[in-house]
C-alpha cells in the first residue's frame, strides 16, 4: 500500500530520535533534572536580541502584500544583502540571482540534489556525516557512496576517495564545521579533495559538484579559520541556514549561494528556483526572510557553547575518554571505550545518560554528545560519566 522504500527506511531511521524517545521515558520516571539528555542538536540559547527586535519591527510595519506569494527565489532585498555579505567575504561577484532563499539547509540540500541528480547517479559523503544525507540523496533517485575517515583523524581517507569516484559520481557533500565531530577541514585538506575531483572529472569527462553544507559556519572556536569553498572550487554551492547560528531551527530559514563561476550558472539558477517551487516549498517563509535581512550579521553568543565544550571535553579527557577537541559546531565525538558503540550507549542509559552511537553517523566505534544543554546539566552529569568510566575501567 505504501512506498516500500519509505517503510524500509522507518526501520533504520534516526538513532537520535530513538534515544530521545528513551529520554522521554526516563524523564517520566526520574524527573527531568535527573536525566542527562545529550541527544538533540536543538540549540537552547535564545535567538539574539537583533532577531527579536527585527521580528517586532517587521510585524508592526508590515507592508501590504508582505505575506503574499513572491518570486520562488525569495525577496530581492534580502537576497541582495546576502549577496553583498558573501561578495565581501570571498571577493567573488555575487548578485541577487546567485542567492535562493530556502526552508533551512535541509530544504536547500533537497533543492540542489533534485536539480543536479539523474537516476542512479552517485553522491559522495564523508564519514562521519549527518545521517539525513542518505535520505535526501535517495529522495531524488541518487545513491550515496560513503568515504571513511583516515586513521585517527576526521579528514577523509584520500585513497578511498580516489577509488570511489566513477563516471556516475555527480557530487560530494562537505560539512565543515562537521556534525557530529565538530571537525573543520583545513584549506590544505580541501585542496587535496578538490584536486582529486578535478582529475577524475578529466578522466571521466564529467562534472562533479561540491555541496558545502554550512549551518555551523558561525559556531567556531579558538579563532579557527573556516576556508571558503566558494573560493577554492568553481562548481560549488553553499547551503546555509540560520537554524544554529541564530537559534531558529523551527522557523525553517536558510539559503543556497551558487558560485558565480559555476558552469552554465544561469540554467542552474533557473533549475533551483523551479525545484524550490515544485518540491512544494514554493518559497522560504516570508516573515523570516525579512528577519534575516535585518539580522544577517548577528549570531548567538559562541562563548556559551565554548564554555560548555571546554567543561565537557576537560572532564571526559580527565576520566580517560579519547576525544579530538572539536573546533566548531556544538558536538563532541569521543571514541567508544568498546568497539560496539551501540552496546556502550545502551549501558550509559542506566546512569540516565543519553548519547548517540557513532553508527548513526556512519562511523561505528564513536559516540556523539550534543552540548545544547545548560552548563548546570553538564556539571550535574559528571557523576554519571564517572560511573560509566569506572564501568569500563578507563
Ligand atoms: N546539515 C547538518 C550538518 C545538520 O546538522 C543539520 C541539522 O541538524 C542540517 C543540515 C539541517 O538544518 P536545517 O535546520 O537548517 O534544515
Amino acid at each position: 500500500m505504501l512506498s516500500q522504500e519509505i517503510v524500509n527506511n522507518l526501520s533504520h531511521s534516526s538513532w537520535i530520535r530513538a534515544m530521545f524517545e528513551e529520554g522521554e521515558k526516563l524523564r517520566k520516571i526520574h524527573g527531568k533534572d535527573n536525566v542527562f539528555d545529550f541527544t538533540l542538536g536543538n540549540p537552547d540559547p535564545e535567538p539574539p536580541k537583533e532577531v527579536k527586535d527585527a521580528l517586532k519591527n517587521i510585524v508592526l510595519d508590515a507592508q501590504p502584500g508582505m505575506h503574499g506569494y513572491m518570486s520562488n527565489a525569495g525577496y530581492q532585498d534580502v537576497r541582495q544583502k546576502i549577496a553583498d555579505r558573501i561578495s565581501s567575504d570571498t571577493g567573488l561577484s555575487f548578485s541577487t540571482d546567485h542567492i535562493l532563499m530556502t526552508c533551512g539547509a535541509a530544504g536547500g540540500l533537497n533543492v540542489v540534489l533534485r536539480s543536479i541528480l539523474n537516476p542512479g547517479e552517485e553522491v559522495l559523503i564523508l564519514a562521519p556525516f549527518f545521517a539525513e544525507y542518505i535520505f535526501y540523496v535517495s529522495n531524488h533517485g541518487g545513491k550515496t557512496v560513503i568515504i571513511p575517515p583516515s586513521k585517527d583523524s576526521f579528514d577523509p581517507d584520500l585513497d578511498a576517495l580516489k577509488n570511489s569516484i566513477t563516471e556516475k559520481t555527480k557530487a560530494i557533500i562537505i560539512n565543515s564545521p562537521n556534525n557530529p565531530s565538530g571537525h573543520i577541514y583545513s584549506e590544505e585538506t580541501l585542496n587535496k579533495i578538490f584536486d582529486i575531483l578535478k582529475s577524475k572529472e578529466k578522466q571521466f569527462n564529467s562534472t562533479i559538484f561540491v555541496l558545502s553544507d554550512e549551518p555551523y559556519v558561525k559556531l567556531v572556536y579558538d579563532d579557527t579559520d573556516v576556508p571558503s569553498i566558494l573560493k577554492l572550487y568553481d562548481n560549488s554551492f553553499v547551503i546555509n541556514s540560520f537554524s544554529k547560528s541564530l537559534s531558529l531551527p523551527g522557523e525553517r530559514i536558510g539559503y543556497i549561494a551558487v558560485n558565480p563561476k559555476m558552469q552554465d550558472v544561469d540554467l542552474v539558477i533557473s533549475c533551483l528556483a523551479f525545484c524550490n517551487r515544485t518540491l512544494g516549498f514554493v518559497n522560504a517563509p516570508a516573515l523570516f526572510q525579512k528577519v534575516i535581512g535585518a539580522a544577517l550579521d548577528s549570531s548567538v553568543d559562541v562563548n556559551i557553547y565554548k564554555e560548555r565544550r571546554d567543561t565537557l571535553y576537560n572532564k571526559l579527557v580527565s576520566l580517560g575518554f579519547s576525544c579530538i577537541k572539536p573546533k566548531g559546531a556544538f558536538y563532541l565525538f569521543p571514541k567508544s571505550p568498546i568497539e560496539d558503540d551501540v552496546a556502550f550507549i545502551k549501558s550509559a542509559v542506566k546512569y540516565n545518560l543519553l548519547l548517540v552511537p557513532g553508527k548513526g553517523f556512519g562511523t561505528p566505534g564513536y559516540f556523539r554528545i550534543s552540548y545544547c544543554v545548560s552548563l548546570d546539566t553538564i556539571k550535574n552529569s559528571f557523576p554519571a560519566f564517572e560511573a560509566l568510566a569506572k564501568e569500563y575501567n578507563l
